[in-house]
């Protein structure tokens, strides 16, 4: 590592490294990773880097937000790629701790953010949001940043952060930024690693429903249950793809609408062979 972007495992160090770049009066902007980096972060990070004299990435597996039955002991770990990554793009600091690190033995307290991470990504993972609103106060707690960047990519979990934030008082800025996708559409994830070549090319029926979805709604169609009913055919022409949910809720609320009447979020869940994939698109009526 050159002396331009520096790696921390420890908490005590990072707070060190920030508290001094505040008393010199520099902006901090963060971005939390599980690491196993692709354009859909680093789109994060430039976008920090615009905004923030200094960037700090974090890059933890965070355990807590993975059930037992998940992907948590072969979610793809590449510390040294996503560093060579970084300090390309010259991000200030980045923060690899590890789990002893983050949760030392005794760590009980969980966050529960409420009702917005009751249904959707919450009916299927029960205790996934809890971990990550966890994880994230924890981070916030070491790297008191001015912003913090995140990805539409999770559009559930920008409204769990958002909800945290505000609840809890947290003195950082949250950032949500467009969700990065390869040019055939597919939503960049570090879980696309996981796919076949096959399931690589039935993964697209995400990116092809919910583009249906916001053509229907631009021809006229309002009624949702008849755009699921559409959206689902694509997804029965590809016998590896078991869609676990298609929501449509008002923008910025996990509120379901029956009947599209202003900006709706179209998200949903898919298991192509054992991997989960989720996509999101805010489509509006004309
Ligand atoms: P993860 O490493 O999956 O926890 O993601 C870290 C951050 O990157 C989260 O804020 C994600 O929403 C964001 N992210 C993941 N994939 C994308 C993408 N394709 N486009 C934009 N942001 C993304």
């Amino acid at each position: 590592m050159t002396a331009a972007t520096r790696l921390t495992h420890t908490i005590a160090e990072t707070r060190a490294a920030i508290q001094a770049a505040k008393r010199a009066g520099k902006t901090i902007g963060f971005v939390p990773t599980m690491g196993a980096l692709h354009e859909g972060h680093l789109s994060l990070v430039e976008a920090s880097l615009k905004a923030c004299d200094h960037t700090v990435v974090s890059v933890f597996v965070n355990p807590t937000q993975f059930s037992p039955s998940e992907d948590f002991d072969c979610y793809p770990r590449e510390l040294e790629k996503d560093l060579q990554l970084l300090k390309k793009l010259g991000c200030w600091l980045v923060f690899a701790p590890s789990t002893d690190e983050m949760y030392p033995n005794g760590s009980e307290t969980l966050i529960d953010v409420g009702s917005v991470a009751g249904p959707l990504e919450g009916d299927a993972r029960p205790d996934h949001f809890a971990g990550v609103a966890t994880v994230v106060l924890k981070l916030f707690q070491i790297v008191p940043a001015d912003r913090a960047f995140f990805g539409q990519k999770d559009y559930q979990q920008t409204l769990v952060i958002k909800q945290l934030v505000s609840d809890l008082c947290v003195p950082i800025e949250v950032t949500i930024c467009p969700t990065v996708r390869e040019s055939d559409g597919l939503a960049m994830s570090s879980r696309n690693a996981y796919l076949s070549p096959s399931e690589r090319e039935q993964a697209l029926s995400l990116w092809k429903s919910l583009q249906l979805a916001q053509q229907l709604v631009r021809e006229g169609m309002t009624d949702v249950a008849k755009i699921k009913r559409q959206m689902q055919e694509i997804f029965n022409q590809h016998t590896g793809a078991n869609v676990e949910y298609i929501a449509f809720v008002e923008d910025g609320t996990v509120q379901p609408v029956e009947t599209i009447t202003g900006p709706t979020v179209v998200t949903l869940a898919v298991r192509m062979g054992k991997t989960r994939l989720i996509d999101n698109l805010r489509i509006t009526v004309d």
